[in-house]
């Protein structure tokens, strides 16, 4: 049968994504690719931090000292994002939602918090203060004003639905991007992989796995001379300042997704480290060959 391809792409998650396929016919790829579109959406609506009815808006609402019942999409998300919190000693941490709105604050105004300002937020941040109940499928937070944020993680975790949606629909040579967080289904026909740019070394080619980018080359606040990036520091609070990109290749997207966000803030050589948790993962992290 002969294969073409099709391209969509719309915006999820604040970002384009994009989805490639190949498939028989135009109506059949429309038909797939609306489902999966139809997938990021929902996902939207439970993940999003910027809806302040997403699930998970309502859930920090509601689990501040008592146990809430979550959707299992929400509760695994949050499993794997505690789990990675426990790994990388709070490198990673999904409960960092407080600061990550002072540094929306701060890219708003050019100014960074106070110190007041910043204490309190750090004392709402920290993933010991989020509790998981596998039992109940359940969420209790510990301190007033948490906020939990799943933007570096709830992505590839979306892009690996999208690809499971459109295998159900018969399409298994499909690509998913989702800004930095790739994944990638069968080959295109007769390739024996997507062709896929990297920004400072050529191109590789993928199948069946996941890639992500994280660092803190492209979003970031400048005050007084000194960069921060969105990607938050536990240890101080604030964006990093170091100048890092890492890139994950993993099984799926929620794992390539998470580890390079985790792998930004820890840098070389304790980043690499985290490959022992995640089987076939690959850790890079580049720092000085940007500049
Ligand atoms: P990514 O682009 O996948 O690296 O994700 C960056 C996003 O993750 C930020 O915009 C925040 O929403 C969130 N985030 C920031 N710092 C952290 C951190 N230390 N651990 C987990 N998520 C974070
Ligand atoms: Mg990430």
């Amino acid at each position: 049968m002969q294969l073409q391809r099709f391209e969509f792409t719309q915006i999820r998650m604040g970002v384009d994504a994009r989805i490639v396929v190949y498939a028989p016919d135009e109506d059949r790829a429309v038909r797939a690719c609306r489902a999966a579109y139809a997938r990021l959406s929902a996902l939207e609506q439970i993940m999003s931090d910027y809806r302040t009815d997403s699930e998970l808006n309502l859930v920090c609402q509601r689990a501040i000292g008592r146990w809430v019942k979550v959707s299992p999409e929400l509760f695994y998300v949050l499993w794997r994002g505690q789990k990675l919190a426990e790994q990388t000693g709070g490198a990673f941490d999904v409960t960092i939602g407080a600061l990550v709105r002072l540094w929306r604050e701060a890219r708003r105004t050019g100014k960074l918090p106070d110190e007041a300002t910043l204490r309190t937020a750090r004392a709402r941040s920290g993933y010991s203060l989020m509790e998981l109940s596998l039992p109940r499928r359940a969420v209790r937070l510990k301190a007033d004003g948490m906020q939990l944020d799943l933007g570096g993680i709830a992505k590839g975790y979306a892009c690996d639905w999208a690809l499971r949606v459109l295998h159900k629909h018969g399409i298994t040579r499909a690509l998913i991007q989702m800004g930095g967080d790739i994944v990638a289904g069968d080959a295109p026909p007769g390739e024996r992989g997507w062709r896929v740019e990297l920004m400072e070394d050529g191109t590789i080619l993928l199948s069946n796995t996941a890639l992500s980018t994280s660092g803190s080359t492209e979003q970031f606040v400048e005050v007084d001379g000194v960069r921060y990036a969105h990607i938050i520091d536990p240890r101080t609070g604030l964006g990093l300042t170091k100048l890092v990109l890492a890139r994950v290749r993993a099984r799926d997207g929620i794992t390539a997704d998470s580890l390079a966000t985790a792998a930004a803030v820890l840098g070389e050589p304790d980043a690499k480290r985290l490959e022992r948790f995640y089987r076939n993962a690959h850790i890079t992290v580049l720092t000085r060959e940007l500049v």
